[in-house]
């Protein structure tokens, strides 16, 4: 192993994310070194992984698999470690990048750590942006941490944001492939199930992103997440359903110049892109062959069909603890939708009235945060109780 390695922890090492970083990781075992791995419930796989990559410190963040973790560790060098601190202290290990890919809320508080620890993250965990953007935002600059957007829109407009040229960047251009509902009348909306939801057309996802893509949350949520990494106002963020998902994400200057990053959907551009910053390095994702796809289609949102991404755009103008609300809300609904409990459209339906109970005073604090999102949880539980009563 080469002693000029880059170090890196994988926080949510065995999602989608986790695993096309683990890919890259592998092809390219001269340039990195796995420190730490984290996993919520698969034990097997994050031993697995611990195991093949060497690395220092493997967390589980279930405590009821931590036996099985160190019975699977016994006699390596490989230390175990489990429960919620134990995902933070993970956080806080030295390393030259930590890949923040946990999904929803409970990434905030380890990858605010790994922000705290001051080296680079690559953030592919939107949601604890949509929460806890401004809080985030200011640990960055405090501690001096680069910021690498992940997701495949932000790291689009990462590529072609002329920061030194902002006053000439007239808007941001988030594309959105309108996900597997796109054609789908309105009224069918009401009967699709988590099956077809998760089914999407371009990208391979974990579930709670592909429900989020399909009632197009996704894009609420990354239209909050851009206002946060980019310094733009909300009124100039734009949102253009462009199905081939080809052109990632756009920034418009002044000058009518438009710059756009294109590729293949496949996320391990976006995140070789993070892995190699500043340089660029190799990634097995398919080359784009513009030739065969022949024609790129662009329309508007449709913001009736897609009320989740309306209300996306009404909490990130209220402010406040709107987004916290919208988020954790919109976590619930949806893995209640993913089990049956409450249909495709209900999932709009009880984020907006979980907003419509919850005071939206801007939360002061972390903690405060955490307490709003537990009780917008509790609201929004409650309410999906009573649909089913
Ligand atoms: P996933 O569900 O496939 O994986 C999530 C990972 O987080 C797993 O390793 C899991 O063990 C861990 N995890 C789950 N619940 C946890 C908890 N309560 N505490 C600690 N760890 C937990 O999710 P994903 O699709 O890889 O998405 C990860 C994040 O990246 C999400 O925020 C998503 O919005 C974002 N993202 C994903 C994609 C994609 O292509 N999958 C693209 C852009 C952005
Ligand atoms: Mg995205």
């Amino acid at each position: 192993m080469a002693t000029n390695c880059k170090t890196i922890s994988i926080l949510g090492a065995t999602g989608s994310v986790g695993l096309s970083t683990i890919d890259l990781i592998r092809r390219n075992p001269d340039i990195f070194q796995v420190r730490v791995l984290t996993a919520q419930n698969k034990v097997e796989e994050l031993a697995a992984l611990a195991i093949e990559f060497q690395i220092d410190l493997a967390v589980i963040g279930n405590e009821d698999h931590y036996g099985r973790l160190k019975e699977l560790l016994s006699g390596t060098s490989v230390k175990a470690a489990a429960g919620q601190q134990a995902l933070i202290d993970a956080a806080s290990v030295e390393a030259d990048l930590v890949m923040a890919a946990i999904v929803g809320a409970a990434g905030l508080r380890p990858t605010l750590e790994a922000v705290r620890q001051g080296n680079t993250v690559a953030l592919a965990n939107k949601e604890c942006l949509v929460c806890a953007g401004d809080l985030m935002m200011e640990e960055v600059r405090k501690h001096g941490t680069t910021l690498l957007p992940v997701d495949s829109e932000h790291n689009a407009i990462f590529q072609v944001f002329e920061a030194d040229q902002i006053d000439h960047i007239s808007k941001i251009i988030l594309t959105a492939s309108g996900g597997p509902f796109l054609n789908t009348p309105k009224k069918d909306l009401l009967s699709v199930t988590p099956a077809q939801a998760v089914a999407h057309p371009n990208w391979d996802m974990g579930a709670k992103i592909s429900v989020d893509s399909a009632t197009m949350m996704n894009k609420g949520l990354e239209v909050i997440e851009a206002y946060h990494l980019f310094p733009v106002e909300v009124s100039q963020i734009e949102v253009l359903v462009h199905p081939q998902s080809v052109i990632h994400s756009m920034v418009e200057y002044g000058d009518g110049s438009v710059l756009a990053q294109l590729g293949s959907p496949d996320m391990r551009t976006p995140i070789a892109y993070a892995l190699a910053w500043p340089q660029r390095m190799e990634s097995p994702s398919p080359k784009l062959n513009l030739a065969q796809i022949g024609q790129l289609d662009f329309r508007e949102p449709d913001l009736e069909a897609f009320p989740c991404l309306a209300l996306a755009l009404e909490a990130l103008k209220a402010g406040g603890a709107a987004p916290v609300i919208l988020n954790a809300a919109n976590e619930v609904a949806v893995e209640s939708f993913l089990n049956d409990k409450i249909g495709f459209m209900g999932i709009a339906s009880i984020v907006e009235k979980t907003l419509s109970r919850l005071d939206m005073k801007v939360p002061h604090s972390i903690e405060n945060l955490l307490q709003i999102d537990l009780e917008a949880r509790k609201i929004a539980s409650a309410l999906i109780v009573e649909e089913n009563a």
